[in-house]
């Protein structure tokens, strides 16, 4: 009962963010981040959640800092994050990384060793409720919005989100965010 309720409660909690994020009714708090803190902090979240994942997680953020809200970078790295356990292999590895692309972009990454995505749904898995194998909500749970989600927040702070996949090899899933407030020129 416990597990069903707790299940419920993220399905509920993940409609109205997306609701609340795509009506622009979720203003982004942003300010300069560093990425080597978001990024820690999502591994420990992760860990204080699955003590003994059976991935090996690593992070390098390289000295980068974005102009970001810090607690949606954090969820959407939460979303990655978790997505990135489920479907690793055991004693797989995970990467996280930020890198500055330019001097106004910067580029994170989360790779895993995974089962992989097939080329025609790499796009589609970014739609709501849309799971890559229809046998996921009932094997592995999750609810096919955390990258929805995940689109929205990144969308929101100006940045563009994509995934790249080997099946059988593993997907890594890349975000943008900007790495300064945007200038408007008039
Ligand atoms: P869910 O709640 O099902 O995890 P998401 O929106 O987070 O919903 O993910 C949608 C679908 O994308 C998943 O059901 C899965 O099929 C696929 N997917 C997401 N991340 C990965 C990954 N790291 N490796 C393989 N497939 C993934």
């Amino acid at each position: 009962a416990i597990n069903n309720t707790d299940r419920l409660v993220s399905l509920v909690n993940d409609i109205l963010d997306l609701e609340r994020i795509s009506s622009g009714k979720s203003e982004l708090h942003s300010a300069m981040v560093s990425a080597e803190e978001v990024l820690r902090k999502a591994v420990s979240a992760q860990q204080a959640r699955t003590p003994k994942p059976s991935a090996r997680i690593f992070y390098a953020a390289n000295g980068v800092t974005v102009y970001a809200d810090p607690d949606r970078v954090l969820q959407a790295l939460n979303n990655l994050l978790s997505n990135a356990i489920k479907f690793s292999p055991a004693g797989g590895e995970i990467h996280l990384s930020a890198r500055n692309l330019d001097d106004q972009e910067a580029l994170f990454e989360v790779r895993d060793q995974g089962r992989g995505i097939p080329e025609d749904k790499l796009e589609y898995i970014f739609d709501r409720f849309q799971q890559g194998d229809a046998s996921d909500t009932r094997i592995l749970g999750g609810t096919g919005l955390g990258l929805a989600i995940c689109r929205s927040i990144v969308n929101q702070h100006g940045g563009r989100i994509w995934a790249t996949s080997t099946p059988g090899k593993g997907t890594t899933f890349h975000f943008t965010l900007p790495t300064k407030p945007r200038t408007n020129l008039r």
